[in-house]
């Protein structure tokens, strides 16, 4: 990986440039052409008398049932709504992939079609669109739920609830992950979007970690290699579309008492910190130094709704679905919480939620 690094800026150790935070295919899925092929047609390589690939306006059903004939995975249609801890999103091809081998023939196959392909966890940071995706979206399970305690290592496959993780710290008498204790997600979306406190995040324990890039390149991160910045893996653009397949993390020994007891601190926290229902977490990224909830709260949105969506009354920057909310409700409130912070505190804030549009690019707040 050494080659892919660029140089290091003067005094703060080698770094690569992060991602570009709202622009499209950025950690989302990978599209380089959100078209469908048709499923009649045997090689869809083939180009059509315009000297492009045939453009094919199928359903998502008969793109699942082209998929799953090429790949022999099981592949299907499904509401991403089901999905999602909001409960958000229309229907996309979910296909469910079992060991590295699924994986790699999943990824070179949507990469050599040209077809749209992302991943998700448990679905509690991405507003998928309203209207579905025109692309396939992956999920990691079987031997991507796999775990393992070695000394003060915890190594876990990408699609294992963040749960586990924090179970297995305990039980081993291991310290590190308090910190997550109540989040929601997998180990593959937390690592991603660096999830965490303010002050600390998952990657910062990351060992080593398996990926997959886009092109179905397989390949080992080390600690060193790897430099992520607030709520951001911040891998070099050249993976950028990755897929985290496994990763180990560094604890520390401490005993099970105490670390059950920091847990138990942690998730009350959360408790009283949070509200209850059915949300994304934290729609923004906290600004250096300040907080979105509060800056959103001092703007008087506190209990805002729109269609089926309202910004929370006890954390306000969360905005949750308390009634059948479509992503437009939620867009429109986080555009009018965006919009009144920028009017009346002068800062620009950023989202930390993954806004997933049709053609299954990821977007920012426009
Ligand atoms: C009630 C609530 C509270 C929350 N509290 C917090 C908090 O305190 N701190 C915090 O940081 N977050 C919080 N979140 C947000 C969310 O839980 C975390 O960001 C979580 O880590 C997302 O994991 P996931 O598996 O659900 O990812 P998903 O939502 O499924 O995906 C998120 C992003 O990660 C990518 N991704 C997922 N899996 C992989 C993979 N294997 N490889 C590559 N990319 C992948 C997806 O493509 C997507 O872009 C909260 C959410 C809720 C609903």
């Amino acid at each position: 990986m050494a080659s892919d690094r660029p140089k290091s800026p003067k005094g703060h150790g080698p770094k690569w440039p992060g991602p570009k935070s709202q622009g499209p295919n950025v950690q989302g899925p990978n599209v380089q052409d959100p078209r469908l092929p048709d499923p009649q047609e045997q090689n869809s390589q083939e180009l059509g008398p315009d000297g492009k690939k045939p453009i094919l306006n199928q359903s998502l059903e008969q793109l699942a049932e082209y998929s799953r004939k090429k790949l022999g995975i099981e592949t299907l249609v499904e509401e991403l709504s089901g999905l999602s801890t909001i409960g958000i999103g229309g229907p996309a091809v979910v296909i469910r992939v079992k060991n590295d081998q699924e994986l790699m023939k999943v990824v070179t196959f949507h990469a050599r079609e040209g077809l749209g392909l992302g991943v998700i966890g448990g679905g509690s940071n991405v507003l998928f669109p309203d209207g579905g995706l025109l692309a396939a979206v992956v999920r990691l399970d079987g031997d991507f739920k796999e775990l393992a305690v070695t000394g003060n290592f915890v190594s876990a496959g990408a699609g294992t609830p963040v749960g586990l993780i924090l179970e297995a710290g305990q039980e081993n008498g291991l310290t590190g992950l308090e910190f997550l204790a109540g989040l929601p997600g997998t180990v593959g979306g937390a690592v991603m979007g660096n999830a965490g406190s303010k002050s600390q995040g998952l990657a910062e324990l990351i060992e080593k970690m398996e990926l997959i890039t886009p092109l179905g390149e397989n390949l080992t991160l080390r600690r060193e290699e790897i430099y992520p910045v607030y709520r951001s893996l911040n891998l070099p653009e050249s993976l950028c579309g990755s897929i985290v397949k496994r990763v180990t993390l560094a604890l520390r020994p401490s005993n099970k008492d105490l670390v059950a007891k920091k847990i138990a601190e942690e998730r009350k926290a959360r408790r009283e910190g949070q509200p209850i229902g059915r949300s994304l977490g934290c729609v923004f990224k906290n600004p250096q130094g300040q907080s979105a909830g509060r800056l959103i709260d001092l703007c008087g949105l506190k209990g805002q709704a729109q269609g089926g969506a309202q910004i929370s009354q006890k954390h306000a920057n969360f905005i949750l679905n308390i009634k059948r909310a479509k992503a437009s409700d939620v867009l429109a409130l986080a555009k009018l919480a965006r919009s009144e912070v920028l009017a009346k505190h002068r800062i620009k804030l950023l989202t930390e939620i993954k806004i997933w549009d049709e053609m299954a690019r990821e977007v920012g707040l426009s």
